[in-house]
């Protein structure tokens, strides 16, 4: 076995195409797993812990956020960082425990897109695009396009998650999740609830629900509508909300719960958090 210790992205890209088995890993968190239970032995292992420029974070002219792919979600719970993306800082802090947080990544995260990937959800909503790179070149994927199934994503071998980029919005942002306890646990149900203000829209998406992240476009367009005619929030409304965020879910039944109880869940977290939004009448 082969392990490159890379130092740059550059280093990356080379040993990707020119190792015979290349396995990238960040934190280790999801893949030590694998490799501990004998779901996988990797060939060759390329580490990505010595690359600086994928541990940073920065805000772009426009407002934007980069996030680099090989940041800890420790530096995404508190912080500049976390008011910027108060979703995001929620969602992190459920990520397992201390010692997960300090060594797990949003890369990681992506690079294994499990639909109950806490960070994904925040990203579907946020409308967050997703930056590859090759040695053929850089491109950027919007996190809808970029799951298309359970653990499978449109990265190619020879590609490199360097980050993300999140869009600017203004306006109510939040994360949660429901598990079978209050820490250390793979959600069984999670939502992630964006009000934008300047556009007076909300967007709702869905985690751990369906084989990829579900944006609820139905139930989107619903509140939307309610919200154009500048009434105040009802029960009611939250109500037909919930439904058909509910409609949005496929789940299934497995050893953490059954499909029913997930898309029962997963109503009353789109409920929970929209009602914070707003102020019900
Ligand atoms: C005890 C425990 C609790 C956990 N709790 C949670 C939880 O509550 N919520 C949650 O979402 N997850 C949880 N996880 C899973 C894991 O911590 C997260 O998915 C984390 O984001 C993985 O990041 P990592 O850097 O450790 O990934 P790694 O294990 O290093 O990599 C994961 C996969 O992504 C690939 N990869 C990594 N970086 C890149 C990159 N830059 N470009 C392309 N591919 C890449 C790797 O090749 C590998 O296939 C838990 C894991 C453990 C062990």
């Amino acid at each position: 076995m082969t392990v490159v210790n890379a130092t740059s992205v550059d280093e990356v890209l080379h040993a990707l195409v020119e190792l015979p088995e290349p396995r990238l890993v960040a934190g280790g968190t999801d893949m030590m797993v694998e490799v501990n239970f004998g779901r996988h032995r990797p060939g060759d292992v390329v580490s990505l812990r010595q690359v600086r420029e994928l541990r940073t974070w920065h805000r772009n002219d426009d407002g934007s956020v980069f996030i680099g792919s090989g940041l800890p979600y420790r530096v995404m719970e508190e912080g500049e960082l976390a008011t910027l993306l108060p979703a995001l800082a929620q969602a992190a802090r459920t990520v397992g425990s201390p010692q997960i947080r300090a060594a797990g990544t949003l890369g990681g995260n992506l690079g294994t897109s499990s639909p109950a990937g806490d960070g994904l959800p925040v990203l579907a909503a946020l409308n967050a695009e997703v930056h590859l790179r090759s040695l053929a070149g850089d491109r950027r994927v919007p996190f809808s396009e970029f799951m298309t199934g359970v653990k499978k994503n449109v990265a190619r071998a020879d590609e490199l998650i360097t980050g993300v980029t999140i869009p600017r919005t203004a306006g109510f942002q939040a994360y949660a999740k429901v598990g079978v306890r209050n820490a250390m646990v793979i959600a069984i149900a999670s939502a992630c609830f964006v009000h934008d203000e300047t556009t007076n829209t909300v967007r709702l998406a869905l985690g751990a629900v369906a084989p990829t992240i579900v944006r609820c476009s139905e139930a989107e367009a619903f509140l939307n509508a309610e919200l154009a005619k500048a009434q105040p929030m009802t029960d009611t409304v939250l109500d037909q909300f919930k439904d058909l965020a509910a409609q949005s879910a496929r789940p299934i039944t497995d050893h953490r719960s059954t499909a029913e109880y997930r898309r029962h869940a997963v109503a009353v977290l789109a409920r929970r958090l929209a009602e914070r939004a707003f102020d019900v009448a």
